[in-house]
């Protein structure tokens, strides 16, 4: 089986890859590799998925993906996006939830979108890039025991769900994670491009 690192601690995302990535051994970096997380400084999701993905492929001299992501918030805007992960001061998913619903508290729109971006680093080639947005909103009150992050926050009208209220299969359906694999997955399934 063609196996490609993965630059990613967190176990719901790479679940989400594994998901959709059957036919590939995904291998979490801390596997092969005992150092601290990459540093993410870049100043869009597209160049700290790109760090990722390039420092562990060009350490490990394998094929490695990069997986930036975040929630953009339309009354927020700047506090969120790259800086998700960092949001509250404790950075920790429940932390996070609770200064955005206490920062949304008296304001008008809810209206919220997802992005993720994917950096496919292949040692020796120019790095690809897939992407993925899903639009939603806010909810007052988290919903919801699945996902992670800010999924129990996240809702989508049509589905009259939160994001936390669907399963793995549903949420990777339609999830911004779920069109930026799948755009990968095309390129990585196409015969005519060399990767491995
Ligand atoms: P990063 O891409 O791992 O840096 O994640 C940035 C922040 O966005 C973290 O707080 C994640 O928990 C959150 N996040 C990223 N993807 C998702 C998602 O699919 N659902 C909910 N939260 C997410």
């Amino acid at each position: 089986m063609k196996e490609i690192v993965i630059a990613s601690d967190n176990i719901n995302k790479i679940k989400e890859y594994q998901h959709k990535l059957k036919s590939y051994k995904l291998i979490p970096y801390k596997e092969l590799i005992n150092i601290d997380p990459i540093p993410e400084t870049g100043k869009t999701f597209r160049e700290n998925a790109y760090l990722k993905a390039a420092t562990l492929a060009k350490l490990l001299n394998k094929p490695c993906i990069g997986d930036d992501s975040g929630l953009v918030v339309e009354a927020l805007p700047n506090l969120l996006g790259i800086h998700s992960k960092r949001f509250s001061k404790a950075e920790t998913a429940s932390s996070n939830n609770e200064l955005l619903l206490e920062k949304l508290k008296n304001k008008k729109s809810r209206n919220a979108k997802f992005i993720t971006v994917i950096c496919l680093y292949i040692p020796g080639l120019e790095p690809f890039y897939y992407q993925g947005e899903l639009i939603g909103e806010i909810v007052d009150k988290p919903r919801g025991k699945n996902g992670f992050g800010y999924d129990p926050l996240f809702y989508i009208k049509d589905k009259n769900k939160t994001l936390a209220e669907l399963t793995l299969t549903e949420k990777n359906k339609i999830s911004h994670r779920g069109k930026a694999i799948d755009k990968l997955k095309k390129d990585l399934d196409n015969e005519n491009i060399d990767f491995f």
